[in-house]
């Protein structure tokens, strides 16, 4: 790799008679519907929650949180960041579709702790233009936990603010630790 702006690669995922991930996925699917039961659900959440949470794979929000089809809405990204369009999705949950708590959860090891700003530097050198977005890379999970909270609760577009929780998962334990917004 000649810039840090990519990762390292990773080895190819086993070949698999010669279908793409993708087509794995469809063929998966197909056996899910044949066992789905509607449930007649309608969209609003269950529970009244929404969950900020980073994308990585080793976080499985459903069974981590005991959660059940329809009851949460899920927003992930890179770092579980609080972005202009998390608010974005977090004021349709809230105004249209009646959530009222919100759940943020980071976790160990995060790739965004790898990155700095540089990043962005770095891609402008190779592509010439410069993102639009932040990085949002952190040094400190508990911190970047407690400013997410703080995005949150300060936002004006959130009716409901006084329910937000952050959390730390730990990739290795499966345990969520609990930030202190105050600390
Ligand atoms: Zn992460």
């Amino acid at each position: 790799m000649t810039t840090s702006a990519s990762l390292p690669a990773d080895p190819a995922p086993p070949a698999s008679g010669g279908r793409s991930v993708t087509d794995r996925l469809v063929e998966a699917n197909r056996q899910y519907a044949a066992r789905f039961a509607d449930p007649g659900m309608d969209a609003r959440p269950v529970l009244h929650v929404a969950v900020v949470a980073c994308m990585d794979a080793r976080l499985d929000l459903h069974k981590a949180l005991g959660l059940e089809l329809g009851d949460c809405h899920t927003i992930r990204n890179a770092g579980g960041v609080v972005t202009d369009d998390t608010i974005r999705s977090l004021t349709i949950s809230q105004r249209a579709l009646g959530t009222r708590a919100v759940i943020l959860i980071h976790h160990t090891g995060c790739g965004l702790e790898s990155l700095t700003e540089d990043f962005r530097h770095e891609l402008e050198d190779e592509v010439g233009q410069r993102p639009a977005w932040a990085v949002e890379a952190f040094r400190d999970v508990d911190q970047d936990v407690r400013q997410s909270m703080q995005r949150v609760r300060t936002n004006p577009f959130l009716p409901h603010t006084d329910d937000v929780r952050g959390f730390v998962f730990d990739v290795h334990t499966g345990l969520l630790r609990e930030i202190d917004p105050a600390s």
